[in-house]
């Protein structure tokens, strides 16, 4: 009856109105706390095995909300990349970690910091300007500077961002290969875009001294690392006999729990300090 699809319709209309504001009301949430600024930077430190100091450390994110709650990265970052609204997050983080890091970096030139960039960077060059403006006469230098590319989430254009690598290392900051041997783009990339670094993926490190197969993607990642001159950090490093193995190996760089969860700024900030005064 007319009266039978007039209701329906109208009951349609309540059910969407009703759906699409429960979606605003989350995706409005998300875009106010980009506006409002509550992107953090955490920095988890980055240490040299051979010797045992903080070589630099890697920036990664938190949202810390009005409430005080610290929510990890992985609740929002499929999100932020799918709106692309990682890439204001992101030159937000880089603005903070100037004010954060700046004197330190300043007063220890051989420190570097690391800064993770997804494949909506390399759609166009914007990201060169902005990484020349953040730093340019910042306390950190542009050769303390690298930007790290996973290798699980495909770049567009192959051509526009070797283009964009090499603007970015003529600068004199380095590019990094992250989760290095988790995606399908590795030996692709590192054939194309001439990395500096190799960042090996926790899930390899997990089971060395454990497993020979995981041993033996991390023994033949390094070879080709050595073979292509250039260095490896390893990740997720928790326990001491993975040390030990990656020292055999002869990784020169590792990051993991062992050594320091990321911190806030300020117990970074103290950490070096204080490692510095020994
Ligand atoms: P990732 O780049 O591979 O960063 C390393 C992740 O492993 C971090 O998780 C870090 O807290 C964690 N981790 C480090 N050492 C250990 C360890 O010994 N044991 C364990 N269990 N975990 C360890 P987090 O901070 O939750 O970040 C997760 C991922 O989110 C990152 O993985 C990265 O892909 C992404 N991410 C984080 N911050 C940013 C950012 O600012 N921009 C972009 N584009 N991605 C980011
Ligand atoms: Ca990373
Ligand atoms: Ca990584
Ligand atoms: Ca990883």
């Amino acid at each position: 009856s007319i009266i039978g699809a007039v209701v329906t319709g109208i009951f349609t209309l309540l059910v969407g109105m009703w759906i699409s504001w429960q979606q605003n009301d989350g995706s409005d949430e998300f875009s106010r706390a980009v506006s409002a600024q509550e992107f953090y930077p955490y920095y988890q430190p980055v240490v040299d095995i051979m010797t045992g100091k903080i070589a630099g450390c890697e920036v990664l994110v938190r949202w810390i909300r009005d409430d005080g709650t610290v929510v990890p990265p992985g609740a929002f970052l499929p999100y932020a990349e799918a709106t692309g609204l990682i890439r204001e997050i992101t030159r937000q983080l880089m603005i903070k970690t100037v004010e954060d890091i700046g004197p330190l970096y300043k007063a220890n030139p051989q420190l570097k910091v690391s800064i993770n960039l997804t494949a909506t960077h390399f759609d166009n060059a914007d990201i060169v300007s902005e990484i020349r403006q953040t730093y340019y006469n910042s306390g950190i230098a542009y050769r303390q500077l690298m930007f790290e590319v996973t290798e699980q989430h495909p770049l567009r254009d192959l051509d526009l961002s070797q283009q964009i690598f090499k603007e970015i290392q003529a600068m004199g900051a380095k590019m990094a290969l992250d989760d290095a041997g988790t995606g399908h783009g590795g030996l692709a990339y590192l054939q194309k875009l001439g990395f500096d670094i190799i960042k090996i993926d926790k899930m390899f490190i997990d089971h060395v001294c454990y497993d020979v197969t995981s041993e033996t993607i991390v023994h033949s990642l390094h070879d080709i690392a050595d073979r292509l001159g250039l260095s490896m950090i390893a990740e997720g490093v928790d326990a001491t006999d993975q040390i030990r193995y990656l020292q055999n190996l002869g990784v020169e760089m590792a990051q993991g729990f062992i050594f320091s969860k990321p911190l806030p700024a300020s117990e970074f900030v103290a950490l070096v300090e204080a490692k510095a005064n020994l």
